[in-house]
């Protein structure tokens, strides 16, 4: 590709060259941004700066949605199958790039390889699921909804759509968004985390290679400032957000007081119950994985688990199986996980656990301190775990965001219930157990969208919807499967009749049909 982002990247990162200054892609082309401010973006295994982003000039924002308005005027008619045959020819190419686009994901995040394949990988099913967009957009037909009247539905586009996206999902989160905007006839404005943003360019220069029109897909950088001018802007038809909890809660209070329509994916804190049946090693397993893979830098990570009964028993085991893993760079196979995405991070996550062992809570395994050969600069935490873990506890009130698992109990599965329904997030939690009847209670009682028996990350495929609950969800209608269709969309219902061109009776005025 043109900004040959991976090659020049190897480079930086092996010292022959200085960091990238990223562009913004506007009305179809990748252009250097007239910011006089800019950050850092750095690989977290080294904290050196591998790249150098813009705070954008706030009239380049306003010239950017100005080229999305015109390209959506363009791009609103164009057949159905072309936009679907867009989609295809992207799926390829993305197939086609997806190991440089892990790499890159694996450079700016510092994911190891396998785990930024998989971040690709999800981002491309949702871009299959956008290739069947003309049976997405069918509408509904009523014939006779009076004498010699028929209603039907037409699905239209709504103009230009906004994302803003999180650090923690390069490739997914993105693809989550403008495919399927796109695909419904919109024209896409994306903001991507200004700690990630060059896996964000490689998959719009794809996009533009696999036939995109200019101007469709619009990429423009920086951070908080450059968000709220976008949500202030008349343009923006929608504003899509994936972050944390208190950015979710102010971009979904602005973009509706704006009058716009906002879906805003925010923070988790995922329960997992283990009840005395379920089989030991698939617990072990599954909590391992699902907690600190990652880096625990998941929205869907497992970060408490709640042991019923006599399960409290397997606490150890975790304990040995969680020594076992250790952090490290992204190319070595023996990783488990990277480093967390920045020093702050790092800080914030040991602080909640130097807060944690004050409060009370018995840390049965201490990651801090753990060093990565190669690597003295890196983000580095070890596995942590948490016993005696309590409701009042900041371990369990905040979203640790880390490698660090915190264990609780309960006597019944009453009460863990209970427990997860009283906590103000909804993201995700799942059951282990070898009860159908446990198991289908749960299903039906926990206050939570996304519900895995005895599958520990409960992530749903492209062709469901993307469904957190309560806290961790402002808006209605979620993110993928046929529910971004609908936010994507309006609905037009036209009621029609037409008069027989024979001289007929019929065409006289009837009143009865009122
Ligand atoms: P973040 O909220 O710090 O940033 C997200 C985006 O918001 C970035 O693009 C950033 O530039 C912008 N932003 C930050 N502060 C802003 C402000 N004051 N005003 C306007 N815009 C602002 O989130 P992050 O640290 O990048 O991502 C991690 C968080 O994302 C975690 O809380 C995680 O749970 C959450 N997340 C949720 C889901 C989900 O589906 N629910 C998925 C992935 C991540």
């Amino acid at each position: 590709g043109s900004l040959e982002l991976l090659s020049r990247l190897r480079a930086v990162v092996a010292g022959d060259s200085a960091s990238l200054l990223l562009p913004q892609l506007i009305n179809g082309h990748f252009v250097e941004s007239r910011a006089d401010q800019h950050l850092s973006v750095t690989n977290p295994a080294t904290n050196g700066e591998i790249a150098r982003v813009p705070l954008s000039p706030l009239s380049e924002l306003d010239e950017a949605l100005d080229h999305a308005e015109q390209a959506f005027q363009r791009w609103r008619n164009t057949p159905v199958p072309t936009r679907a045959r867009l989609m295809l020819s992207y799926q390829h190419l993305l197939k086609q790039h997806h190991d440089e686009l892990a790499e890159i994901i694996s450079h700016e995040l510092g994911k190891t390889f396998e785990d930024a394949k998989g971040d690709v990988w999800r981002g491309i099913e949702v871009v299959e699921h956008a290739a069947n967009i003309p049976s997405l957009l069918m509408g509904e037909t009523v014939e006779n909804v009076a004498t010699g009247i028929d209603s039907y539905s037409v699905t239209q586009s709504l103009g230009v759509c906004l994302g803003i996206t999180p650090f923690n999902f390069p490739a997914m989160i993105p693809l989550w968004m403008f495919p399927l905007s796109i695909a419904c006839g919109n024209a896409f404005v994306l903001k991507p985390s200004e700690q990630v943003p060059l896996t964000t360019l490689r998959l719009a220069e794809l996009f533009m290679e696999a036939g995109a029109p200019e101007g469709i897909l619009t990429v423009v950088q920086g951070g908080r400032d450059q968000v709220n001018h976008l949500l202030a802007h008349e343009i923006p038809r929608t504003v899509s957000f994936v972050g944390s909890v208190p950015v979710g809660q102010h971009i979904y209070r602005t973009a509706t007081d704006n009058l716009k329509r906002a879906q805003c994916f925010a923070g988790a804190k995922n329960h997992m119950v283990i009840m005395p049946d379920a089989p030991a090693d698939q617990v072990v397993n599954a909590l391992v994985g699902a907690s600190v893979g990652a880096a625990g830098q998941r929205c869907m990570a497992i970060s408490v688990a709640v042991f019923v009964g006599d399960s409290k028993a397997l606490i150890e085991r975790v304990r040995d199986a969680l020594a076992e893993v250790r952090p490290g760079a992204w190319d070595d196979k023996g990783a488990s996980y990277g480093p967390l995405i920045s020093p702050q991070a790092l800080e914030r996550v040991t602080g909640w656990i130097q807060q944690g062992e004050q409060e009370g809570a018995e840390l049965l395994l201490d990651g801090r301190g753990v060093s990565v050969a190669g690597y003295p600069d890196g983000n580095w935490l070890g596995p942590c775990l948490f016993s005696k873990v309590t409701p009042e506890m900041v371990l369990y009130r905040e979203e640790i965001f880390g490698p660090v698992l915190c264990c609780m109990e309960a006597a019944d599965l009453s009460e863990a219930i209970e427990l997860i329904n009283n906590n103000p997030y909804g993201n995700g939690t799942s059951i282990f157990t070898r009860s159908g009847g446990a198991a289908r209670r749960f299903q039906n009682e926990i206050a939570v969208g996304q519900v895995g028996i005895n599958v520990p990350i409960p992530v749903p495929l492209p062709f469901f919807s993307f469904t957190g609950w309560r806290g961790s969800f402002f808006g209605d209608l979620h993110a993928y499967g046929k529910q971004a269709v609908r936010f994507y969309t309006e609905t037009k219902t036209v009621t029609a009749r037409w008069f027989d061109d024979a001289p007929a009776e019929g065409n006289q005025p009837n009143f009865s049909i009122q």
